[in-house]
């Protein structure tokens, strides 16, 4: 018998048993993979951006209740105070949050060390089979006790877990099992329908940070080509948001950082049915003025046969070139030389107004983060506790929150892990 059990030691359910067992109560933290923390550690490319002291509201989607409540309750100065309270001093990089090793592995050795430090009673490789409400007897009571506080629960209601390794019973019970982002660390979705019984609702998980399948460039032509570009989305013919980063075009379409940080939108849009485009500007360093003029003074000067394409070398990766040549209808073999005003119009347009038309996010699989999770008018905003079955909590990408990159994604899993593991 526990005072509280946890299901799934990623970020939020590790930070959850830390929080709950420092207060005295005896916890179990049942994990179906071999190992804990595997998602961590493929964090930041294995650095772990664990935070962000840029920290507000609008670097979220979905339900801005739950991020208000939860980072006014534990926000990204705790963060930093909690891992260096477990040894772990922060690395800012602009901001940007990384334990000074810059290994995510730090921070998984330091959970298993603290975990082990409060007792807390870790089950890797246990698969789930059925999760009950059950009445928890004075029996049961009497044996509950943690070895570091010897604090006895006194609870009447609570909740089985029955497993491949037997039952487990508990007063309280935290699902952090988060949503379907790459499956393969763990977060396969095998727990919703045992979350489904006990009457929760699951909106459907989207992918939130990824790349997206686009027509409007020949993408086979261009796969490999990575450039700092601005993407903007429009969605229904509305411009919705924009990023600038490091752009890499893939042979199914568009990914990398800018396009993640706008991803969120997209492919709740492209959920609903909606029209969604991106327009990619290929060259922000450049004005629409100076990219003009300077193609003009590029033909002006140019004395020679080159063509079009070669006159241009070295402006953007050739490749790419070719292809935005291509897309402004001017023929790359045109003497760079002879160029019309309106040529020089049309290439412009063309690296720094393509439109794509975005199909689909790519799967789960390759996503890092997925929107959607469970109905938060069926949760209390401030503990994270369900307003279906009292002593039952959610916490991490399970709940319907979702972060741009930067930190914010382990952030809301410290976050709520911190509140669900803290209640008592
Ligand atoms: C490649 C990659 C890089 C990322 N980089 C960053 C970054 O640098 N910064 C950032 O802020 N965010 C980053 N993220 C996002 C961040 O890792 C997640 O938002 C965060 O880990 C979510 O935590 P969680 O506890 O909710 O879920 P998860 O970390 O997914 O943990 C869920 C746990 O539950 C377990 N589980 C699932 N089902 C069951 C079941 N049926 N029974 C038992 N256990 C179960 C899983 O095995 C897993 O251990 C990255 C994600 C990926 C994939």
């Amino acid at each position: 018998m526990y005072d509280v059990i946890i299901i799934g030691a990623g970020a939020s359910g590790l930070m959850a048993a830390a929080a709950a067992a420092s207060k005295g109560a005896r916890v179990a933290l049942l994990e179906h993979k071999d190992d804990i923390g595997k998602k961590i550690l493929a964090t930041g490319n294995g650095r772990c951006n664990f935070t962000n002291t840029d920290m507000s509201v609008n670097k979220f989607h979905g339900s801005k209740a739950l991020i208000k409540n939860g980072l006014s309750q534990f926000n990204y100065a705790d963060t930093i105070r909690f891992f260096k309270e477990l040894g772990i001093p922060a690395y800012d990089n602009a901001g940007y949050i990384y334990p000074n090793s810059r290994q995510a592995a730090s921070v998984v050795a330091a959970f298993r060390m603290e975990l082990m430090r409060l007792h807390v009673d870790v089950k890797t490789g246990i698969s789930i089979t059925e999760i009950k409400t059950a009445r928890i007897t004075a029996e049961d009571t009497n044996s509950a006790s943690n070895p570091a506080t010897n604090k006895k629960t006194d609870d009447r209601t609570g909740y089985c877990i029955q497993t491949d390794k037997g039952s487990f019973k508990s007063k309280r019970l935290i699902i952090a099992c988060g949503l379907t982002a790459s499956p393969k660390l763990g977060s396969d979705g095998s727990l919703f329908r045992q979350i489904e019984a006990l009457g929760h609702h699951i909106q459907k998980p989207l992918p939130a940070l990824c790349g997206f399948s686009c027509d409007g460039l020949n993408f086979k032509k261009i796969t490999g080509v990575r450039c700092d570009a601005t993407v903007a989305s429009v969605i229904d013919g509305q411009m919705t948001e924009q990023n600038t980063g490091e752009l890499q075009l893939a042979d199914y379409g568009i990914s990398g950082i800018p396009v993640f940080q706008i991803s969120s939108l997209m492919s709740r849009a492209l959920d609903k049915g909606q029209r969604v485009e991106v327009i990619i500007d290929f060259l922000p360093a450049f004005s629409d003025d100076e990219l003009n003029g300077y193609i003009k003074d590029r033909s002006i000067t140019t004395t020679d046969n080159r063509s079009l394409n070669e006159m241009l070398n070295g402006l953007l990766n050739n490749k790419l070139l070719l292809e935005l040549i291509h897309k402004s209808g001017v023929s790359p073999d045109k003497k760079g030389r002879l160029l019309t005003d309106d040529d020089c119009k049309s290439l412009t347009r063309s690296i720094k107004h393509t439109a794509v038309s975005v199909k689909k996010p790519r799967g789960a699989e390759f996503a890092q983060v997925c929107a959607g999770g469970i109905c938060t008018k069926e949760i209390d905003v401030r503990t994270l506790e369900s307003k279906i079955h009292p002593g039952l909590y959610f916490c991490g990408e399970l709940l319907d929150v979702d972060g741009i990159c930067g930190g914010y994604n382990l952030q809301w899993a410290w976050t709520s892990g911190y509140i669900a593991g803290e209640m008592q």
